[in-house]
């Protein structure tokens, strides 16, 4: 199904991503694009909280480090290939969390789309102005509605 979220502030969309945590089972990929600036590393905080990642772990943007692992209940794998030429993905060595025990949240994932197989969450964060983003995810994953995800007192979809 594919879907609309409107986030007010960056607290909310750390909600939907905490609420989209809470439910992986393992080896599900998370594409995230969107401009700078947009809240997709914001989203992916949010999904380390519903991992289970302690409080006082911080998770920070992986665009110079390229790849980040956090241990939660699932290791959450966060990737950014802002900087990445397509064939350089092949040198990162991502298959090997390509399994039931991690979890990858992509940045800018667009640039090597073809290169993720599995079970997939495509999600497109767009700037509406200072506080509000449009956040639309795709996914054949049955749990992947907006009842699920979206922050409470967020308007029915028509
Ligand atoms: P990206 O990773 O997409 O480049 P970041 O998540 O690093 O973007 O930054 C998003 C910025 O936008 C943060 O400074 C955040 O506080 C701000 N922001 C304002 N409103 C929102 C919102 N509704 N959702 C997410 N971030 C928001
Ligand atoms: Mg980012």
């Amino acid at each position: 199904m594919k879907f609309e979220i409107i986030t007010r502030n960056a607290e909310q969309t750390a909600d939907v991503g905490a609420r989209m945590g809470s439910l992986l089972s393992g080896g599900e990929i998370i594409l995230l694009d969107g401009d700078l600036g947009a809240g997709k590393t914001v989203f992916a905080k949010g999904l380390a909280r519903g991992l289970d990642l302690p409080e006082q772990t911080p998770v920070v943007s992986p665009s110079f480090t390229l790849v980040n692992i956090y241990q939660a209940k699932l290791d959450m794998v966060h990737i950014d290939l802002y900087r990445l030429e397509f064939d350089e993905i092949y040198e990162l060595g991502l298959e090997d969390f390509m399994d039931e025990r991690h979890i990858m949240v992509v940045e800018w994932a667009a640039r090597a789309r073809e290169f993720f197989r599995g079970p997939l969450i495509e999600m497109q964060v767009d700037y509406l102005d200072a506080h509000s983003r449009r956040i639309t995810i795709s996914s054949d994953l049955p749990w992947c509605t907006p009842e699920k995800l979206a922050p409470a007192g967020q308007p029915p979809m028509e």
